[in-house]
């Protein structure tokens, strides 16, 4: 990934997906916002219990940093799950200003409509972004461990299969800044439902010699979408951990859990 200044906000881009004038991505950071501890300070979650005055300043910021219109963005109420919704013109701008009118109970939302920007908010779960750049269309998804257990990036591959006829070779996919192996120590009851999800657990949990788990979300997202047919050429992984970049990526985990939201989006633009 390059990093950025637009209009002085700091934002990082993916090098496979910056090659395309097609689209227009992003990933922001939490610096360059309005917001006070512990939202400090390009906050762009509602939902979190910050200000919404101070949110809605600092959507308008990056917006304008961007160059894209407010109404242009799309976000979801965001549940950990595996959903992928399919967006098309009468939802453009839902969830732009506010939380209520968000996309209802969905980590993944697809688009080859131009001009809607589909954007997901993250504190240490992958952001995934996703464009086919033979068939036009776009991808977003949200994978904490509980969505990544769920297969939502596989889901999303399916989605692009099956209702937009899209090829696997002409699918590119950024994976994002997230809590990174180094830093996601998890519980057992994780170890226990990640096993059951997968034969492939090895790969992506890893024991301590003092018996401490640790998962590896990027492999675990990338295995899935080798396994959906993407070549792995077709990805480009950040590598960044938001709890060891807490200063520059919210990290729920390094906040203990009060903190605010980074968004990653993606938009077509009109032909
Ligand atoms: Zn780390």
């Amino acid at each position: 990934m390059i990093e950025k200044h637009l209009n002085t906000v700091p934002l990082w881009f993916f090098e496979n997906l910056l090659k395309h004038r097609e689209i227009y991505h992003f990933v922001s950071t939490r610096r360059g916002g309005f917001s006070n501890p512990p939202y400090d300070s390009l906050n762009l979650g509602f939902h979190v219990g910050d200000n919404p005055e101070t949110v809605l300043r600092n959507r308008e910021r990056l917006a304008m940093a961007l160059g894209i219109p407010m109404d242009n963005f799309t976000t979801a109420r965001q549940t950990h799950g595996s959903n992928v919704e399919i967006i098309t013109k009468a939802s453009r701008g839902c969830g732009a200003v506010d939380f209520d009118s968000a996309i209802d109970a969905t980590d993944a939302m697809v688009t080859d409509t131009p001009g809607i920007c589909l954007m997901v908010l993250q504190a240490d779960c992958v952001p995934l972004l996703f464009f086919d750049l033979k068939k036009k269309v776009i991808g977003v998804a949200h994978a904490g461990w509980r969505g990544t257990v769920r297969m939502i990036a596989q889901n999303m591959v399916k989605v692009l299969k099956e209702k937009f006829n899209c090829l696997p070779d002409d699918i590119l996919v950024g994976i994002g800044p997230s809590i990174g192996p180094c830093c996601y120590e998890v519980g057992s009851e994780v170890v226990v439902q990640t096993g059951e999800a997968s034969q492939h657990k090895r790969k992506y949990i890893y024991e301590t010699p003092d018996g401490k788990h640790y998962f590896n979300l990027w492999e675990a997202n990338k295995m899935q979408l080798v396994h959906a047919g993407i070549p792995e050429k077709n990805m480009e992984i950040a590598g960044m951990c938001t709890y060891c970049n807490h200063t520059h990526f919210f990290s729920y985990r390094y906040q203990q859990r009060e903190t605010g939201r980074f968004g990653v989006g993606i938009m077509l633009l009109d032909s």
